[in-house]
């Protein structure tokens, strides 16, 4: 169970977490940037992160947690994103790798990846995607044969976010031939490490030259038996549990919060505006609702429930304000985005411009996302 935490507890929180990274910043530690989920990769940051405790924050004193509620959690995610500081070794571990072992893992599992994953040192990848499966993720074709004492992984996975840092990947495959009737049965969730015989990464460039995303291929890789999380054949409803997890936090529209505060700083001192001021009071309106919005889905997460529907529209109307955002600096600031820029807007903006295709796209698309809704919201009445 979390601990009791009071509106007092939870301010003290938000201080010391910016405490921390005001001196981490001042320390030279991290540069600021948008998008820092992705793309700040350190793992000493992350160490550090969880000496403070501000990892696997939800997880269970056994298991090397802290037995934090959601609520606390979503804090510390909050000021870290809003800061840009780099969190992208651990933050897949952290958001649903964590949470999906904890619940579907077995009691093994739970003390084999747990506290490492606590300490800041372990990371995984996410094995969803293939070259022609992304929005109709049940026509995956990678599979896994049951060879008796091993699974016999073969097929691929694309996009893979961190790949080539990450210890572990986890993999949705066939462990049972494909049902035309029920395309959603047969599928498993399988641990794969990543430094096993027969698995290939190679890199697939952001627009930026930045690597970030992978290719990564398995070839007849032998996973040991008790790498199967949870129930064989189960793998597309643990699935959906772990991207509730992916799509409701504030990293689904705080991506480009640096280049916002930037921005109202410019305008605060400078008054350096090409246009009034409507569109970026609208962007911050939108930020307050959102951030509403998010935090009812921790709540409902700390109710053990699995907020699909909610943390679809989160997630929909995060990356639409994500892009607005980014519009608002343009329109409203005499900008000229560049990554070599000496203005911090402008690197802000190039960054958030050159990484915005992947916003609508990452963790569901967003006609996808609008489909979830609209069905969520029809069986609701
Ligand atoms: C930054 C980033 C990080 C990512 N990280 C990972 C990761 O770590 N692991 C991982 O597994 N995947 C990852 N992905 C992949 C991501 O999940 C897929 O890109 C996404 O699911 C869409 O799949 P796709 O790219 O194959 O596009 P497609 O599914 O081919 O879709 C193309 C277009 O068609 C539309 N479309 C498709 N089907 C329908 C439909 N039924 N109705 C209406 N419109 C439809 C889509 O909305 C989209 O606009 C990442 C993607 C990005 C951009």
């Amino acid at each position: 169970m979390a601990e009791f935490n009071t509106q007092s507890d939870i301010r003290e929180l938000r201080s010391a977490v910016r405490e921390f990274i005001k001196e981490e910043k001042l320390n030279g530690t991290f540069t600021v940037r948008c998008d820092a989920s992705i793309s700040g990769f350190s793992p000493e940051f992350s160490k550090k992160l969880a000496k403070k405790g501000w990892i696997g924050m939800t997880i269970p004193k056994k298991y090397g947690g802290q037995e934090k509620s959601n609520l606390e959690r979503y804090v510390v995610l909050e000021e870290i994103l809003s800061k840009g500081a780099p969190v992208s070794a651990h933050w897949v571990a952290d958001r649903q790798t964590a949470p999906l072992l904890l619940k579907f893992g077995t009691e093994e599992q739970k003390i084999k990846y747990l506290p490492s994953i606590c300490k800041g040192e372990l990371y995984f990848a996410i094995g969803l995607s293939e070259p022609n499966s992304g929005s109709d993720l049940a026509s995956i074709s990678t599979k896994a044969e049951d060879k008796g004492d091993y699974w016999l992984l073969n097929g691929s996975k694309i996009w893979t976010t961190g790949a080539h840092h990450a210890h572990f990947i986890l993999v949705l495959c066939r462990t049972s031939p494909k049902n035309e009737k029920n395309k959603y049965e047969g599928m498993s969730q399988i641990i794969v490490d990543l430094k096993s015989p027969g698995v290939t990464i190679r890199p697939v460039h952001l627009m930026t030259g930045e690597h970030e995303f992978n290719e990564v291929f398995f070839e007849d890789v032998k996973v040991p038996k008790e790498n199967l999380v949870g129930v064989a054949g189960n793998g597309w409803q643990q699935g959906l549990t772990e991207l509730a997890f992916e799509r409701s936090g504030p990293e689904r529209f705080l991506s480009t919060y640096p280049l916002l505060e930037e921005l109202i700083e410019i305008v605060k001192s400078e008054g350096n505006v090409q246009s009034d001021l409507q569109d970026l009071g609208s962007c911050i309106a939108s930020l307050v609702t959102l951030r509403k919005m998010s935090l009812e889905v921790a709540s409902l997460l700390e109710q053990k429930k699995t907020p699909n529907t909610e943390a679809a529209m989160v997630k929909d109307l995060g990356t639409q304000l994500e892009n607005r955002i980014i519009h608002t600096a343009r329109n409203t600031a005499s900008i000229y985005p560049s990554l070599d820029s000496d203005k911090r807007i402008e690197v802000y903006a190039a960054q958030s411009i050159l990484h915005s295709p992947g916003f609508t796209l990452r963790g569901g698309t967003t006609e996808i996302l609008r489909t979830i809704i609209s069905k969520g919201v029809m069986n609701n009445g």
